[in-house]
């Protein structure tokens, strides 16, 4: 607002026309001057005069009057025409050509035509004969005085008025709004300076425009009302809003991302009065520049239906849009595909390698999504690491799984942060109109239902909505209730897999496997519920629960005279972040009176890259005390190995996924050799995993690989059916 009143006083001078007013008002004193040689003659006019209320003074000749000119305003001039050295006629010469404001009656007593005519010519206002009628002196001195009074309101109203037209000017050019006059045909006859900023054109192209050039497009009908308006006074178009299109909207930057100037018009109908019957001649308007606050309201609007992280929809819109989308297709008889997209393992990720990377990854995910989709879809970001997909116009389901396997591929590649490669994937549900709902809630649930399906067979994947899957979600939460029970209810299962060393076949150790007998559903491997464990938190007592009690079995072994195995225990992400994660380990030592050489760690290298220097400090402080680390699924991760060095490392496990490339006796893998001759350079000790034939074994025998674990060597084993390992064993 004090923008708007401050545009008033920056240019105009209002001092200016105050001067010239003033020196008007000045001449409201009426100046006398008696000009006559003798003295006798000036003093009795002077007399008559000030009788009437005249103020005069007199000069007593020729010379005095054109001195006292040069010094003073003289309104009025009594002039002699007969006087020495310069006479009358002289005196009106100079008059005439240097004081044209001076009013001159000559008082004479030569009064033939001749010099009457010749005084007149000279300007004089009356001629009076000497002697005179004091009557006539003082008629013709009211006449001119009059007269002058007459000019001078004149002038002061010729001066108002143009000074009041100066101030219109002023006041329209300089508005802050467009003011405008359209012919009866609608083109532009008038725009002040305003029009010419706000729209960008320069007035000669404004003038004789039509109105409709310069209206957006899609306000047409709103601006064709506003601007074609008859009507006056109340009835007449009263902040119309609309957008106006500037002359090059790549250079009106200004205006919001659609680069339209938004306007707010008024306008009423011009008629002329010059005949009685009223002629309509025009609109005239004024249009205020609305962008501004049409901006801010945007924002506002923009933040109440958009996620502000990642700029994307959020759930009010998506349902707004899918709302549409499902009467569009209804009215079309066509398709329309909705899909919920959960990112896999997201809570691991934010929590290990803290918000602002997690923020910084969502923002970058959203990126790559939107890249897969066409500008009709809609993407919006529902939740922590959930996002809904709109496909308004599908021609048949396999549209959907088409953009589904187009996302999945686009997030496989990693995306850097800080150094650190993050892998992302994506479970996603598809639910299709109208044959999996027709109700937008039921279309919803129904691809979040097929979502959690995904994620319960694995992850990273894709699948459609069956009527099957309905119980799935309500299973997926009991499920997690059910978790919550189960280490308290004692129903967590511990399972051996023996390490063996490759040479001898000897047992050198084993992994301890969790497994979880649930009470309905029989024995469930980890696949099925360690991430629900991961994201619920409750791995860390499931992992205390597996530590407490491989801790328990290496008393036990020791008690029966074996003190040569190790027993190694899986680690999460979740559980080495914890801050008593060391303290709950070393407890757990010494509450069992376990060296610390028997208990092994195994680490997935992502877990150990996702915050390294926490990492670096509790593996270490658990190394102290002779605790092993093993880097689990060794060769799946990062390509950089520099941690390597940088950890108390004792142990690689090389991923079964490279194991399995060996299939037939003779087959090779450049990898295995190369993770092989690494380990023995860092005199690192060597497991292969899950190596399952003969072949797998020989190859590995020749390569000089120490152990291996798989299903040949032997299965999972309950813990109970393990027998106490003796001592003579080890070295049998
Ligand atoms: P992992 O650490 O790689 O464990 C080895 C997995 O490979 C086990 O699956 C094991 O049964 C399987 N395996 C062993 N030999 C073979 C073979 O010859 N061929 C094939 N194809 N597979 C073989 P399991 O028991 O289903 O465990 C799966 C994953 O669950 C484990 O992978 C581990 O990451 C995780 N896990 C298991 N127990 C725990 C636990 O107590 N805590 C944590 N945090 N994770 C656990
Ligand atoms: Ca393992
Ligand atoms: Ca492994």
């Amino acid at each position: 607002m004090h923008g708007e009143l401050s545009w008033l006083g920056t240019d105009y001078s209002s001092h200016v026309e105050e001067a010239h007013l003033q020196a008007v008002e000045q001449e409201d004193t009426f100046n006398l001057l008696i000009v006559d040689d003798m003295p006798r003659m000036a003093h009795s006019v002077q007399q008559l005069l000030d009788a009437y209320g005249f103020d005069s003074r007199i000069a007593e000749g020729g010379q005095e009057a054109l001195d006292y000119l040069a010094q003073h305003r003289v309104d009025l001039m009594l002039l002699d025409l007969e006087m020495p050295r310069v006479s009358g006629f002289k005196v009106l010469e100079q008059i005439q050509q240097h004081f044209p404001d001076t009013d001159v009656i000559v008082v004479s007593g030569e009064a033939s035509f001749d010099s009457a005519t010749r005084v007149l010519r000279y300007g004089a206002q009356d001629f009076i004969r000497k002697p005179y009628s004091p009557d006539a002196l003082v008629r013709a001195v009211r006449n001119v005085q009059q007269r002058r009074e007459q000019r001078r309101q004149l002038k002061r109203m010729q001066q108002q008025l143009r000074s009041s037209e100066q101030r219109h000017r002023f006041i329209v050019n300089n508005s802050p709004d467009i003011i405008y006059m359209l012919d009866d045909q609608g083109r532009l006859t008038f725009v002040n300076e305003r029009a010419e900023t706000l729209l960008g054109y320069p007035r000669d192209e404004l003038l004789g425009m039509h109105y409709a050039e310069l209206v957006h497009e899609e306000d047409f009908n709103k601006a064709l009302y506003a601007f074609a308006e008859r009507r006056t006074g109340e009835r007449a178009s009263y902040n119309v809003e609309f957008r106006l299109k500037p002359k090059d909207r790549d250079l009106a930057p200004r205006y919001f991302e659609s680069r339209t100037l938004t306007i707010e018009l008024s306008a009423m109908g011009v008629y002329s009065s010059a005949s009685d019957a009223r002629r309509f001649v025009g609109t005239y308007g004024v249009a205020r520049d609305i962008s501004e606050r049409k901006r801010a309201e945007e924002l506002i609007q923009f933040q109440l239906h958009h996620d502000l992280l990642t700029k994307l929809p959020n759930r009010a819109l998506f349902r707004d849009r899918l709302e549409q989308a499902m009467a569009l297709a209804a009215r079309h008889r066509s398709q329309l595909a909705v899909m919920y997209l959960d990112m896999d393992r997201f809570k691991v990720i934010n929590d290990s390698l803290g918000h602002q990377t997690g923020d910084q990854l969502l923002q970058a995910v959203a990126t790559r999504l939107r890249g897969c989709l066409r500008e009709s879809d809609t993407l919006a970001r529902v939740g922590g690491d959930e996002f809904t997909l709109l496909l308004p116009e599908i021609a048949q389901a396999a549209d959907a799984e088409q953009v589904a396997g187009k996302i999945l591929q686009a997030v496989e590649k990693p995306l850097l942060f800080e150094g650190i490669e993050i892998y992302v994937k994506f479970s996603i549900g598809i639910a299709v109109y109208p044959e999996d709902g027709t109700s937008l809630d039921t279309l919803i649930k129904h691809a979040d239902t097929a979502m959690y399906h995904v994620k319960a067979r694995g992850k990273n994947d894709f699948a459609f909505y069956r009527s099957e899957m309905r119980t799935l979600h309500s299973r997926q939460l009991q499920l997690e209730s059910d978790l919550r029970r189960a280490v308290a209810e004692e129903q967590l299962r511990m399972y051996l897999q023996p390490q063996v060393d490759i040479r001898t076949r000897q047992v050198t150790g084993y992994e301890a496997l969790v497994r979880w007998a649930h009470p309905q559903q029989g024995l469930l491997g980890p696949d099925r519920f360690i991430d629900v464990a991961e994201e619920t938190g409750l791995i860390n007592e499931l992992g205390q629960w597996m530590v407490t009690t491989a801790c328990q079995t290496l008393r036990r072994w020791a008690d029966g005279g074996c003190e040569h195995l190790t027993l190694a225990v899986n680690v999460s992400a979740r559980e080495l972040m914890q801050v008593n994660f060391c303290e709950q380990i070393l407890d757990n030592l010494e509450r069992f009176g376990v060296a610390g050489h028997r208990l092994e760690l195994e680490i997935t290298e992502n877990v150990l890259m996702q915050d390294m220097e926490q990492a670096v400090v509790k593996l270490k402080r658990l190394a102290q005390h002779g605790v092993r680390i093993a880097v689990d699924d060794f060769g799946t991760g990062y390509s950089s190995l520099s941690y390597l060095q940088s950890l108390p490392l004792h142990t690689l496990k090389i991923d079964r996924s490279f194991i399995h490339q060996i299939k037939r006796p003779g087959d090779t893998s450049a990898i295995v050799t190369a993770i092989v001759s690494m380990a023995r350079g860092l005199g690192l000790d060597l497991v292969a995993e899950g190596v399952e034939t003969q072949a797998q074994l020989e190859y590995l025998l020749d390569l000089d690989c120490s152990s291996a674990q798989g299903f040949l060597t032997g299965r999972p084993t309950p813990l109970e059916e393990i027998p106490v390992p003796n001592a003579r064993a080890a070295s049998g």
